[in-house]
């Protein structure tokens, strides 16, 4: 039997109301026991589900607040269990008050997330429904939202239990073949067994598509500013975020602490850095910035790369070098200071028109004029998801798409298995562990440590 669990359900802080939420057997007793009818020698009435005005008594006599009180008796409640809510006065003091009294009175402080996770397992809701409605909490944009709130009716199941189920019959198949390989299997099976598992590559592929851009849509993507001192990074920081943020100067190496802010571009949140500008240097401080920098540099989903546009041939080849180290990051190359600019970009370097890095030609932009500022707020959510792809998101969050590339990846490993032929063996148990990783995704297969790590993530009263 769970013990209950109480939890203010609000932020604290002057506000209209506070909210706290009980769950568990004692939650009516509770109410009963702090309760008081407005008019003394009434009976306190507490119809299922209804509002009710009260008195809130501490365990010394007192009245902290002037409440309302519901009750949601088990099976119809947000848990499952039976659950009450205490709705005080806002602001720092009542509804820590009524919490401790509560506490004193026999209920467990809630752990993060603890009512949900009650929900889960009394499966009132699925682990994706669970997490889309910390995506829906957690969202920066209606966009992102609206995401996560398809994912809390249901959308991740619908979109992915095709799947499952396709692989599901797939295994079953190849199941048979190996219990009874001498009557089924020859090269034409392989050949059809190898497409359809390509049929369900593609599927799965799609789906972490779509699944990437509701996670780029609910969580946001990092951008940051690089680029040796005075190329123009904190203007483009000010220009992109459209007001005075970051300080400007002439004087090279100001800016050392990194920065950061966010504006919205297409219903994603843009988290935008600005960082120390990238040169060699002797200063103490400034070489603090630098690995700084180049920390956030490895961290950020874009790098914006600025080459000041004011200088005839405006080459970087400390910047260059750097970029050119790094694995898989999306650099999108701007010149600046358009304005000082007399020619356009047919003078520029070959190397900076046309680097292997770059996910677009290179955009020039006047962060004094406003010209092409739009346009690289275009080109950074461009970089990471086209609007075909945004339209057709579905909420993840990054625990399902680390589960997604898994199953990627088994299917792939099946898939070789199947080129190799007469592997199948290897391909099924390839296959498997890409089920499993649908399987978690969907809370089909679970453990405490999986509930503890989306769970824990999170805030109390929820
Ligand atoms: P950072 O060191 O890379 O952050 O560069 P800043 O944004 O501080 O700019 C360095 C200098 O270039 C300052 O004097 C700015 O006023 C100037 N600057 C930056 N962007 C532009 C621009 O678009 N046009 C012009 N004319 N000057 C700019």
């Amino acid at each position: 039997m769970n013990d209950t669990i109480a939890a203010m359900a609000t932020p604290s802080g002057e506000g209209g109301i506070s909210i706290i939420r009980i769950s568990g057997s004692a939650a009516f007793p509770l109410l009963q026991k702090h309760l008081r009818p407005l008019k003394e020698g009434e009976e306190l009435d507490l119809p299922p589900r209804t509002m009710v005005l009260a008195n809130f008594l501490t365990l010394q006599g007192e009245v902290a607040d002037q409440v309302l009180g519901v009750r949601f008796p088990t099976p119809r409640s947000y848990t499952g269990e039976d659950v009450a809510e205490i709705h005080a006065h806002g602001g720092y003091s009542a509804a820590q008050v009524i919490l401790e009294n509560l506490r004193l009175s026999g209920a467990r402080m809630a752990d993060p997330g603890e009512f949900t996770r009650r929900a889960f397992i009394n499966r009132k809701i699925t682990l994706p429904q669970a997490e889309a409605i910390l995506g829906v909490i957690t969202a920066r944009t209606p966009r992102g939202m609206y995401t996560a709130s398809r994912s809390v009716q249901g959308e991740t199941e619908r979109q992915l239990e095709p799947l499952l189920g396709e692989l599901l019959s797939f295994l079953a198949e190849i199941q048979v073949l190996l219990d009874f390989p001498e009557e089924e299997y020859s090269g034409e099976t392989n050949e059809k067994l190898a497409e359809r598992l390509k049929k369900i590559q593609h599927e799965a592929t799609r789906l972490r598509e779509r699944f990437f851009s509701g996670f780029l849509l609910n969580q946001g993507i990092h951008v940051v500013l690089a680029g040796k001192p005075n190329a123009g990074k904190s203007s483009l920081f000010n220009a992109l975020l459209g007001r005075d943020r970051a300080i400007v100067t002439s004087i090279p190496g100001t800016t050392r602490d990194v920065v950061t802010d966010a504006f919205t571009h297409r219903g994603i949140t843009c988290f935008l850095h600005d960082v120390a500008g990238l040169r060699h240097t002797e200063d103490i401080i400034e070489k603090l910035g630098i690995h700084l920098a180049q920390e956030k540099i490895l961290a950020c989903n874009i790098i914006l790369a600025l080459f000041d546009g004011s200088e005839s041939t405006p080459e970087d080849p400390y910047l260059l070098e750097l970029l050119e180290s790094l694995s898989d990051a999306i650099c999108i190359p701007v010149i600046s200071k358009s304005d000082l600019r007399t020619s356009g970009l047919e003078d520029l370097p070959e190397k900076l028109r046309n680097h292997p890095l770059w996910s677009c030609p290179p955009l020039l932009v006047s962060s004094l004029q406003g010209d092409g500022v739009a346009k690289i707020k275009d080109c950074v959510v461009d970089a990471v998801a086209q609007e075909h792809l945004l339209s057709r998101s579905v909420y993840a969050t990054e625990r399902q798409l680390e589960e997604m590339d898994l199953c990627i990846e088994h299917l792939e490993d099946a898939a070789k298995a199947l080129q190799a032929s007469e592997e199948l063996d290897v391909a099924a148990s390839s296959l498997s562990l890409g089920l499993l990783s649908l399987q978690r995704i969907l809370g089909k297969e679970w453990d405490d440590l999986l509930l503890e790590e989306i769970f824990s993530k999170f805030c109390v009263g929820k």
